[in-house]
């Protein structure tokens, strides 16, 4: 079985400045990730570079075995970015038109037939927003535009679910049901990579962690992360450090 994330020695510097050092992860398919590190420790420059925005400058990527640069099946990977909860810029569409976009593919672009239109309404229900599919995504909720986007990576059949800080500006409730159904979605086989600045969660959550802070600090399960030391050695003394109690 070959891994869902396979990155190997990558580099990566805007410029002169270096965001990613000599970072190398594999990630298993089905794996629940937490990546997680200080601001501005090139956590998202690293997800960027998972998913092909960025080019390394250095070393490799490989998603589900083929090298990413060369992957063409991109309905196989969701990905929720930071922007994803603010309002800006997101296209005035309806929600069933936002989650129907992760069909077309599926689809060959054409119309839908009256199976993938089934899909969009289960995905719809597996993230509970059936009824606000007639909504404009730009009037809903952070909460609820997350799982809009969960569930046009659902409707795309999505292998890999790429988070960044999805829950910021998510109220406290909104944000363990949006943990509870990542858990469900990981149990039904998805691969997860989240990142979250909130510790508490990830160790809660994830059945590994990769902590950066332009290299890797740590990777590993959530126990022998909570027993090391690389949560301190990556943030040093920032006083970054974020543990949230239940
Ligand atoms: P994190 O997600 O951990 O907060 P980022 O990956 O966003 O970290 O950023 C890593 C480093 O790269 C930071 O020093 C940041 O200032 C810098 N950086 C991020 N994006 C850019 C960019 N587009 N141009 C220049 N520097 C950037």
């Amino acid at each position: 079985m070959s891994a869902a994330v396979d990155i190997q020695n990558v580099s990566f510097a805007y410029g002169e400045s270096v965001a990613v050092r000599d970072v190398s992860l594999t990630i298993d398919e089905g794996d629940f990730l937490g990546l997680i590190g200080p601001n501005g420790s090139g956590k998202t420059t690293l997800l960027h570079l998972m998913l092909g925005l960025h080019s390394p400058d250095s070393g490799s990527i490989d998603l589900f075995g083929e090298p990413v640069d060369e992957f063409e099946a991109g309905e196989r990977i969701g990905y929720v970015s930071q922007q994803a909860t603010s309002r800006g810029g997101t296209m005035p569409v309806t929600v069933r038109e936002a989650v129907t976009m992760g069909r077309f593919a599926h689809a060959g672009f054409g119309r839908l037939s009256d199976a993938d239109e089934e899909i969009v309404d289960d995905a719809l229900e597996t993230v509970d927003i059936s009824d606000l599919e007639n909504r404009r995504v730009n009037q809903l909720s952070g909460g609820q535009r997350q799982r809009a986007y969960i569930a046009r990576a659902l409707a795309s059949e999505a292998d890999l679910l790429a988070l960044d800080e999805p829950t910021v500006g998510v109220d406290a409730e909104s944000r363990d049901e949006f943990y509870q159904l990542l858990d469900s979605l990981n149990d039904s086989g998805i691969t997860i990579v989240l990142i979250e600045h909130d510790i508490g969660v990830v160790t809660d959550r994830a059945d590994h962690i990769a902590c950066i802070n332009q290299e890797l600090y740590h990777h590993g399960d959530t126990e022998s992360f909570v027993e090391s030391d690389a949560l301190a050695a990556a943030y040093g003394s920032t006083g970054q450090v974020v543990h949230h109690h239940h």
